[in-house]
């Protein structure tokens, strides 16, 4: 007896079928007590009233998808003379509807129990399940919960610090150097800024090219980060322009940790020197106010003979 046809009709019919000749059909080949149980949503149907009721329902639901089988397999196993396993799975595709918003993608493993019953092959037992949706091929554990959780985490957190970074340098951008600045003042201390311009180096880009004067940014912005702690902020705020917001003791910590950014720049090949105008980072004062007071010095330098810091209290 093969009884792999027969349950490929049944899926045929409960997945493709118009609704009232499906169930007709399905109908016959089912004992009246026989147990339906669905993994997916948990639902399970112990008469042949409800599963009715619930197809009716289901291919309503459905009503405006086109349904396809994209690939199906079957077995049958013999476990006594009165009862035969048929297993497989079937999966259901949307693909003759590609404009469709609805993107389908079912595959569905099941197992059909069949009893002798007076001569008659008649079904007792329907389970189907959906593999999990983010089960891989060969995985049989779906992943944690927390697993996904910490992956989906990372993966916020890459984003957020792409979306942070200016793109050329990995420093800092703009906007993200002024918001990560208001939390750390927050958090107190000896806080200084400093605002750093490139002299001249629109000569750079004249005579060596804009891509030499990429590098030479770029180059520069490796300095700052490297002459200061991890925990100091560098941003660049302009084309040739960065701010450093750091943690110092005192004006004479500032004013070396200044001289030792010109000194490292001066080492860069191709590079101009630097300015450097540097403020006080007063508490509870908004970021942009002592942003313009660095700058403020900052001018004052490049006006003066460049190459230089200048710190205002
Ligand atoms: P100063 O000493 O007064 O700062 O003179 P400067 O020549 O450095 O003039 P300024 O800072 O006003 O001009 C900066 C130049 O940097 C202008 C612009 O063409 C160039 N620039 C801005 N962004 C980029 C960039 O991403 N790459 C390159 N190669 N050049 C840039
Ligand atoms: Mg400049």
């Amino acid at each position: 007896m093969n009884l792999c046809q027969q349950t490929k009709e049944l899926w045929r019919a409960y997945f493709m079928g118009e609704a009232e000749s499906a169930l007709s059909q399905v109908c016959q080949w089912l004992a009246s007590d026989c147990v339906i149980v669905g993994t997916g949503r948990h639902e399970f149907y112990t008469s042949l009233e409800q599963l009715c009721a619930a197809a009716r329902f289901e291919a309503q639901e459905r009503s405006h998808l086109q349904l396809d089988v994209v690939d199906e397999w079957y077995e049958q196993k013999y476990l006594s003379d009165t009862s035969i396993l048929v297993y497989g799975g079937i999966r259901i595709g949307d693909s003759a509807n590609p404009d469709s918003e609805t993107f389908i993608d079912m595959d569905t493993r099941f197992s059909v129990l069949y009893q002798k019953i007076e001569d008659t092959w008649k079904i007792v037992h329907i389970h189907q399940s959906l593999p999990y949706a983010d089960q891989m091929e060969g995985e049989y554990y779906p992943k944690t919960l927390r697993e996904q959780v910490r992956e989906a985490r990372d993966l916020a957190q890459r984003m957020q610090k792409l979306a942070s970074q200016d793109s050329m340098t990995g420093v800092l951008n703009h906007h993200s150097f002024y918001e990560q600045c208001t939390t750390r003042m927050r958090q107190g201390g000896e806080l200084w800024m400093m605002a750093i311009d490139l002299d001249n180096f629109k000569q750079v880009n004249d005579t060596l090219g804009h891509l030499a004067g990429d590098r030479v940014i770029k180059g520069v912005a490796k300095v700052l980060k490297d002459s200061v702690r991890p925990e100091d902020l560098v941003g660049r705020v302009g084309g040739d322009e960065f701010a450093v917001l750091c943690l110092c003791r005192g004006v004479a910590q500032v004013a070396n940790l200044a001289q030792e950014i010109l000194n490292r720049v001066s080492q860069q090949p191709d590079t101009p020197s630097v300015s450097i105008g540097i403020a006080r980072a007063w508490n509870n004062e908004p970021v942009a106010t002592i942003f313009q007071r660095a700058d403020e010095a900052l001018y004052r330098v490049k006006r003066k003979n460049k190459n230089n810091y200048m710190i205002l209290h």
